[in-house]
């Protein structure tokens, strides 16, 4: 899988064909998809590095490390919201191995996947205030 999400921000991020692409047919990467693709935001491994955080755990589901790969892809806190977009994309599953795919090949398609992303991310930045605020 960590290959796998090479692959996927090679793709994304340093070819500057694709960028160019992107941003030619689709508009600019977005905060949440930019905190995606480098790994810097609300992800357990980001936030135990770097932000004092106690542990590198999934706050939705407790598995560890929590990347951004577990964060959009796997965690089960957003099954429904993926399995949503899947039937919207027309496709089995989002993986990092397609999503590029996915992406590019409509200005429809690209909206659905950056805005999964965004509704996952902005969910988990929610509960981090809270946890950070000593909410229950
Ligand atoms: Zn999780």
């Amino acid at each position: 899988m960590a290959a796998a999400m090479e692959h996927f921000r090679e793709r994304q991020v340093d070819q500057s064909y694709h960028r160019r692409r992107i941003q030619m047919v689709h508009g600019e990467v977005s905060y949440h998809l930019a905190q995606v693709l480098t790994g810097h935001g609300c992800f357990g491994t980001y936030l135990h590095k770097y932000c004092n955080q106690a542990t590198d755990a999934c706050a939705q589901c407790g598995t560890t490390p929590d990347t951004p790969e577990h964060a959009v892809f796997q965690c089960d806190a957003w099954h429904k919201w993926r399995t949503e977009a899947c039937v919207y994309l027309e496709v089995d599953n989002i993986t990092p191995e397609n999503t590029t795919a996915i992406m590019l090949s409509s200005t429809n398609s690209w909206e659905r996947v950056n805005s999964l992303f965004t509704r996952i991310m902005m969910c988990r930045e929610r509960e981090e205030r809270r946890v950070q605020r000593g909410g229950v």
